[in-house]
């Protein structure tokens, strides 16, 4: 088989499980089978494929169909301009999230040695975004998943930020108060935000990533109010806390927020037009 023929089977294959971009997906899939990026498979596309890589390429379509994301399938996804290492049971970057980096840039841009928190830091994309945007800065970064802190070291470490992201496993800040981990300039999070009774209604891509890094608890807020209720203690006295948020989250959270000492509170949109970070800042 051709690589014009592998590209046009897996692409009908796709569309008949109506994955959503069905051309693309096939392409990303042989391109990683060959190691070849995909302008090379277009403008080689009278190469024969050996038997192993057509049936590897056969094998990651029957993946694919069963809606694992293309980013599991490949093992990495572009975030910041940076490629993660990613796996089944760490959450996928989303684009939205680079809203969150951009806002904790920023706030850190005019201190010298900022100290920063990543709660709930999935694959590591905020700390490694910020760190490699950043060369001043400390960044803690926790999750309470083994999967999560093991991903997030494969990318610190791939991206030798070792000497600026330190990785704890721990529920939320609960392992810097063992530490005694606090004084922090930001506090950054994109925790599970999407109310339990949602996570049925999710695409199908969706529902194979971890449901703990999706599930918000009853109406999708638990995590801000634990986050929002520990935080001031753990930051300075001007200290900032920066959340991404669900696009109907904004008034609840910022509700919260002000309830637990927060002031100054402002909320960024996506490029889809919906609130997604909201950020507030102690003021003692
Ligand atoms: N934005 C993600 C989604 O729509 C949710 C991420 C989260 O809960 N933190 O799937």
């Amino acid at each position: 088989m051709k690589v014009r023929e592998a590209l046009t089977e897996g692409t009908n294959i796709l569309a008949a499980k109506e994955i959503e971009n069905p051309a693309l997906d096939s392409q990303i899939i042989l391109g990683y089978v060959l190691k070849k990026d995909r302008v090379y498979l277009l403008t080689h596309d009278d190469i024969m494929l050996s038997s192993e890589q057509a049936d590897a390429f056969n094998k990651l379509l029957k993946l694919r169909c069963r809606h694992i994301p293309i980013a599991y399938i490949v093992g990495e996804k572009e975030f910041y301009g940076i490629k993660l290492h990613v796996k089944p049971g760490v959450l996928i970057p989303r684009p939205e999230t680079e809203f969150a980096v951009e806002e904790t840039l920023n706030a850190i841009l005019d201190i010298k040695k900022p100290k920063v928190a990543d709660i709930c830091c999935g694959s590591g994309a905020i700390s490694v975004a910020i760190a490699a945007n950043n060369q001043n800065v400390r960044i803690y970064a926790s999750d309470i998943s083994d999967i999560s802190c093991e991903i997030t070291r494969i990318n610190v470490n791939s991206y030798n930020l070792q000497d600026r992201i330190f990785v704890f496993k721990g529920d939320l800040l609960e392992s810097f108060k063992e530490n005694n981990i606090r004084d922090f300039d930001v506090i950054v999070s994109n925790p599970p935000y999407i109310p339990e009774s949602e996570l049925a209604n999710l695409p199908p891509d969706v529902k194979n990533e971890p449901e703990s890094a999706l599930n918000g608890g009853l109406d999708g807020l638990m995590f801000y109010r634990k986050i929002a209720f520990e935080a001031p203690r753990f930051l300075k006295p001007q200290g900032k806390i920066i959340f991404e948020i669900g696009w109907n989250q904004a008034e609840a959270v910022r509700k919260i927020l002000l309830a637990n000492g927060f002031t100054a509170i402002s909320v960024v949109k996506d490029y889809a037009g919906f609130d997604r970070v909201i950020s507030g800042s102690l003021n003692y």
